[in-house]
């Protein structure tokens, strides 16, 4: 997968220069051109000579180091100034929910997709096999809720018996943009336990245009005809809004009103620097609490970003214990830089 590069305010070109040799001055001065959030880029045709005084610099300071690219020139490393802004974290056991990706592919290609789904992308499913036996191992290790999302998880013409599998061990939310409930993905529907089972469609606007410039023309009046059947068969629904440039929070939360959507059924975040969105808030490893997440290339630090090698903790998936431990020694790694207090980016 080949990261997009990601637009910074101001670009540092270190040249053969390393920290001792004048290139902590020009990071001071591109801070001072820069505000809390905005990003500045680093490059480096010698990265070996200055990767460590650059991550010991970066957790002394705050100032997050959030991409990292190499190609034949050398490496260009992403900052930003500054936290990431984000709420502080509660107070939730590591693990307690579990993410899934069950695929990657989606009948959308949202153009702030923070894993680059979309109908072209390759499926890479969990498969039942997996899902059953995460389903199996969870409750041990404490997992008290599951969380499902793709790509879009109704494209999976098993999805129901993946849904089931896990609502036999935990409740499970499943994300899902609401608009395939037609035909055989509506019996699918139909055959999960309403009272194991929440569905979280996303919705970003009241407005239609506003939605469907980020999700693609008809997708509002699609995802409210899916909220209105998700509801008429009897689901709890949740509602998650992506907040772009121009997102009006409060006129959504009023409309969430008309709607009769409970306050604990709405989920409004801001978009994450990942992915297919070229701008939003620029997110590091070590401004997340982590959200163990499984998808069909391993276990990753959080849902935000889970193909990207940055927040990938091991490629083994099982035993789920080995790999729940694995995020643990991780987590006491990051806490032991007490660099940042790591702060929660929620997805559901
Ligand atoms: S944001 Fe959701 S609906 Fe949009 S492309 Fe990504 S997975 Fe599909």
């Amino acid at each position: 997968m080949v990261p997009h590069r990601i637009a910074a305010r101001v670009e540092v070109e270190a040249g053969e220069r390393t920290f001792a040799a004048g290139l902590l001055l020009d990071l001071i001065s591109a801070l001072r051109q820069t505000a809390d959030g905005e990003l500045i880029a680093l490059s480096s045709c010698r990265p070996a000579a200055i990767e460590s005084d650059l991550d010991a610099w970066s957790r002394l300071t705050g100032h997050a180091i959030v991409a990292r690219t190499t190609d034949h020139d050398g490496t260009r490393w992403v900052i930003r100034r500054g936290a990431a802004g984000l709420e502080s974290p509660d107070e939730q056991p590591l693990g307690e929910r579990l993410w899934l990706y069950v695929n990657f592919d989606c009948n959308l290609r949202c153009d702030y997709c923070c894993v680059r789904s979309s109908p072209t992308a390759p499926r890479r499913a969990l498969g039942l096999d997996r899902v059953r036996r995460i389903a199996r191992e969870s409750p041990p290790l404490g997992v008290r809720a599951f969380f499902v999302t793709g790509g879009e998880p109704f494209l999976l013409p098993d999805i129901d018996e993946l849904i089931n599998a896990l609502a036999a061990a935990a409740p499970v939310t499943l994300l899902t943009n609401g608009m395939l409930f037609q035909g055989s993905r509506l019996g699918a529907l139909r055959r999960l336990p309403r009272d194991m089972v929440t569905l979280q469609i996303s919705l970003d606007s009241p407005d239609p245009s506003l939605h469907d410039a980020h999700r693609g023309r008809g997708a509002w009046q699609r995802a409210m005809e899916g909220i209105d059947l998700a509801r008429s068969e009897g689901f709890r629904v949740r509602l998650a809004a992506t907040m772009t440039d121009g997102g009006d929070e409060e006129r959504f939360r009023t409309f969430l009103d008309t709607l009769q959507v409970a306050p604990e059924d709405r989920v409004i975040r801001r978009v994450a620097l990942r992915g297919f969105a070229t701008s939003g808030v620029a997110l590091s490893r070590a401004d997340l609490v982590p959200e163990i997440t499984v998808t069909a290339d391993g276990v990753y630090w959080h849902p935000v970003g889970a193909e990207d090698e940055d927040l990938l903790v091991t490629s083994e998936i099982f035993p789920l214990s080995a790999a729940f431990e694995a995020v643990r020694l991780s987590l006491d790694r990051e806490r032991a830089h007490a660099g940042r207090v790591a702060a929660v980016f929620r997805c559901a």
